[in-house]
């Protein structure tokens, strides 16, 4: 690699940064489109603060300080062996200890896990608490699956996870097919291996045995709660509009409950199946008895519903009418054409729930329409948020009320979006939450790495 101290300009070590992103890490599109992202809004930071460009900072961010990979083996209730992959990738632990959920999804990979990684460094900085950046995961699908070969697939990947991880170094948590059941049978299995009640090991606990309250519902809420201050900054209310939600999980659930508590009206859901459009408003009730309690589609969703719902198979809720856009299923679900089609729509805001869920061809065209756009490592870090809360509560052995707990996720979400929206400002680029959330979070993790020497 170029030596740093010899770049005559930072826009074209940037450009030889990207290259030598995409040399050193082959075919982890999703790592190399993480790091694009961020490493194109870095250019003014970098000139306007020459102290970044040494000693290879950017060098460093981007190659994680530790990656885990290990083997996975389990036997499904037929007594026959099933071998999946296991990751864990430590990215950064300069702000704190590493801090990021587990992923259980079939198509789980290094370079998706160093996507949410590389993202949850900013995401955990521009909380403002002291985490460091990590995420990890396992190719295995939960999906059919029964009860006790979910526990047995979690406790072998607790087998090898549990030497990497503690609550001075490490603490997962959940993500996509990794709910209250997996946590619970993850933890159980650390205790037992290591001998210690240690709470604060991992967090999204159900509440009576260490869990936050609040922390099922952080995500959605504090995805809605910018949503409705991007609006606010633009003189406009979350009440009375209409809004677009994709998945039907544990982000989507708690989004569409507080669009509804706060005036909104949410239509869709969907799955990897289709989506549900539902004019009357989704009746949260009925999704959550179908998809937590048994596990269903939605499908079954329209089908219960009656009138006023359908379901469209294989279609994107975004081509469904709305004012305001959540997507909150997985990475890249919402691409250009989709953008197009919420811009003729009328769309005023697009918020992120989940990580990196629209292209960047989408989010340019989002912007040039001038459509308010919340990155979701802004947007979604309210579930990270209150994941440090409950360190916090494990910490001091307290349990704190659930409308204090809401309360301090309010006040982080309103930090963050004030954070973004300032920086943006300061840069020159107002309005720009990419940038913003992109410069602030970098700023924080940067200026702890200077502080902490080359390591
Ligand atoms: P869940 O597993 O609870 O739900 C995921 C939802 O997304 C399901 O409806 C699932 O449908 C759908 N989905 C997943 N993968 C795909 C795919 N490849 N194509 C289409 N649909 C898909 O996960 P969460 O709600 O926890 O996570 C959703 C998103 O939010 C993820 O991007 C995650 O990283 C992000 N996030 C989650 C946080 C949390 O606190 N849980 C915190 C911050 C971000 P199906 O059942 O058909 O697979």
């Amino acid at each position: 690699m170029t030596p740093v101290s010899s770049r005559p300009d930072p826009k074209m070590s940037l450009d030889q940064i990207r290259a030598e992103i995409e040399r050193r890490n082959p075919a982890e599109p999703e790592f190399h489109q993480a790091a694009r992202e961020v490493l194109e809004t870095l250019a003014p930071v970098l000139a306007a603060r020459p102290e970044y460009a040494d000693p290879g900072l950017v060098e460093r961010l981007i190659e994680p300080e530790r990656q885990i990979i290990f083997r996975v083996p389990w036997t499904d209730d037929n007594g026959r062996v099933h071998v999946n992959r296991g990751f864990r990738i430590e990215f950064n632990s300069a702000l704190g200890p590493y801090k990021g959920g587990l992923r259980f999804h079939p198509s789980v990979n290094l370079g998706i896990i160093k996507f949410l990684g590389f993202e949850q460094i900013f995401k955990n900085a521009l909380t403002g608490l002291g985490i460091g950046g990590g995420k990890g995961g396992s190719d295995f699908d939960p999906q059919g699956r029964s009860d006790a070969e979910v526990m047995r697939f979690c406790q072998s990947f607790m087998t090898e996870l549990y030497r990497h991880i503690g609550e001075y170094t490490d603490i997962p948590a959940g993500d996509i097919g990794v709910g209250a059941r997996e946590i619970g049978y993850l933890f159980g299995q650390y205790r037992r291996i290591t001998n210690r009640w240690e709470g604060g090991v991992l967090t999204g606990k159900a509440a009576g045995w260490g869990g936050s309250l609040i922390r099922p519902e952080a995500t959605g809420y504090g995805n809605v709660l910018f949503a409705e201050a991007m609006l606010r900054a633009r003189g406009e209310e979350l009440a009375g509009q209409t809004a677009v939600v994709s998945g039907s999980g544990n982000v989507a659930i708690y989004t569409i409950q507080k669009l509804t508590a706060l005036g909104a009206t949410p239509v869709t859901c969907s799955d990897s199946g289709g989506y549900v459009v539902d004019e009357k408003g989704i009746d949260l009730e009925l999704l959550r008895q179908i998809k937590e309690v048994e596990r269903g589609r939605v499908s079954t969703y329209a089908e219960r519903r009656g009138g006023s719902a359908r379901y469209v198979p294989g279609g994107r809720v975004w081509e469904v009418p709305a004012d305001v856009a959540l997507p909150s299923a997985t990475q890249n679900e919402l691409n250009a054409d989709d953008a197009a089609t919420l811009i003729r729509n009328g769309v005023k805001a697009v918020s992120e729930g989940a990580n990196m869920p629209t292209t960047p061809d989408a989010v340019d065209l989002l912007q040039q329409a001038g459509v308010a756009f919340g990155p979701g490592k802004a947007a979604n870090a309210g579930g990270v948020a209150v994941s440090a809360l409950e360190m916090t509560q494990n910490a001091s052995r307290m349990a704190w009320k659930a409308d204090h707990v809401e309360a301090e996720l309010a006040r982080i979400m309103t930090d963050i979006h004030t954070t973004c929206a300032e920086t943006a400002e300061r840069y020159g680029v107002p309005g720009d939450y990419v940038a913003g959330a992109n410069i602030a979070g970098f700023e924080r993790v940067a200026d702890a790495m200077l502080a902490q020497g080359i390591i």
